[in-house]
């Protein structure tokens, strides 16, 4: 009793200049306190400077307050994400007539107005004609859907001789975004057609790019090849023979099927080697080189684009497992099967920004060791139609 009214009526321990004047009650309040086991009531511990000499007692930390305690959490460091090798196929995305095609449609935008009027879309890629119509093109499949008198540019993969002609008939105003190098074979095909010589054009039926090609000779002076099977058994007129490829091919495929070509027809002329575009040959080339390493291979594009298919196929022949993303929000988890090393490209007519996205959600999970696997430098432009150049 005596112990508890000394704790309770005077200060204990308090500071006496520059030493520590210890109260001889609480000393031995203490020591009765600790002799007969009884607790003293709850306070907070006093702090002690800690102190290295020998036999020093470690002092006891503060206990955290709420605040501290949520503050402790946040700073524990967070659990390792587990290791991903990335790596990214280069070149990759845009070629230099995506970009023209794009830069077309903005420009005629920039210059009249919107609406402006796309025949087809643009590029075959969701993100660039949503990003497109969000600035005031609408994509049509047919010029009969264009407004008299108003603006419409053709898209990337060239349309036959009669659009123009329907357009100017309909008093439109038309843009050619047509890719420049399609243009060539546009104008290969033309001189094949003039000098009398049947054409076969190797290529997959349906896409705009042949019906473009096809569109600019006669109907019945071209023939469509589309696989080795159709080289080995076509039976086209008697009579000199040429041959034109579409840009977006396999190489390797188009190869083969030349060779058939050249095998049945000695005499077939053609291109040194065939139409393919330089896009499409060093994306192919890049994702062959990421598939030797990577056990998947994600590829970014739409599943309408010639480019972007083939570089599944390029990648699947390299003995990756390949997968067409349409985009980021299409991947899923369960696509990684455990893989370590996983291959990224993207088709010609999709956006960087595809690529980043994807690295991103991957990121949300994984630390990421991203390396490029670069098998050539591009410098490819191509200038904008004159009409628009000028304005
Ligand atoms: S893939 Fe080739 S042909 Fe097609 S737009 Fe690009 S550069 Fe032109």
């Amino acid at each position: 009793m005596i112990a508890v009214s000394c704790y309770v009526s005077m200060p204990c321990i308090a500071g006496q200049g520059k030493g520590l004047y210890v109260c001889p009650v609480f000393v031995r309040h203490v020591f009765v306190r600790h002799a007969f086991m009884m607790p003293l009531p709850s306070r907070r511990p006093v702090r002690v400077q800690a102190c290295d000499q020998p036999g020093a007692t470690t002092p006891e930390p503060p206990r955290p307050m709420p605040a501290d305690s949520a503050r402790a959490r946040n700073s524990r460091p967070a659990p390792a994400l587990p290791r991903l090798r990335v790596l990214l196929a280069a070149p990759r995305g845009f070629c230099a007539g995506v970009d023209r095609a794009v830069r077309v449609v903005e420009e005629a935008l920039k210059c009249h107005g919107a609406p402006v009027y796309v025949r087809h879309e643009i590029v075959h890629n969701r993100v660039v004609v949503g990003a497109l119509a969000a600035q005031g093109a609408v994509f049509v499949e047919e010029l009969d859907a264009v407004p008299v008198g108003a603006r419409v540019v053709f898209s990337a993969h060239g349309v036959a001789k009669s659009v123009p002609l329907a357009a100017a008939a309909r008093g439109l105003v038309a843009f050619d975004a047509t890719c420049p190098l399609v243009s060539k074979v546009h104008r290969e095909a033309e001189r094949h057609a003039a000098a009398g010589r049947h054409i076969l054009m190797i290529g997959h039926a349906g896409h705009p790019e042949v019906e473009g090609t096809m569109g600019q000779v006669q109907p019945g002076a071209m023939t469509l090849v589309q696989s080795v099977a159709d080289a080995r058994t076509v039976a086209p007129p008697p009579g000199p023979l040429a041959f034109v490829t579409q840009t977006t091919l396999s190489v390797e495929d188009a190869a083969g099927i030349v060779a058939v070509l050249r095998r049945r027809f000695p005499a077939i002329a053609g291109p040194a080697k065939e139409d393919i575009c330089y896009a499409t040959t060093n994306r192919q080339a890049a994702v062959r080189a990421v598939a030797a390493e990577a056990g998947l291979v994600l590829v970014l594009g739409s599943a309408n684009s010639s480019n972007t298919v083939r570089l599944c196929e390029v990648a699947g022949r390299a003995g990756a497992h390949a997968l067409l993303l349409e985009g980021p929000e299409a991947f899923d988890w369960s696509m990684l099967q455990g893989e370590t090393v996983v291959g990224i490209t993207a088709g010609a007519s999709a956006p960087e920004s595809l690529v980043q996205g994807l690295l991103a959600r991957l990121g949300e999970r994984y630390a990421l060791a991203v390396e490029e696997r670069r098998v050539t430098t591009e410098d490819v432009t191509f200038k904008l139609p004159a009409a628009l150049s000028a304005a």
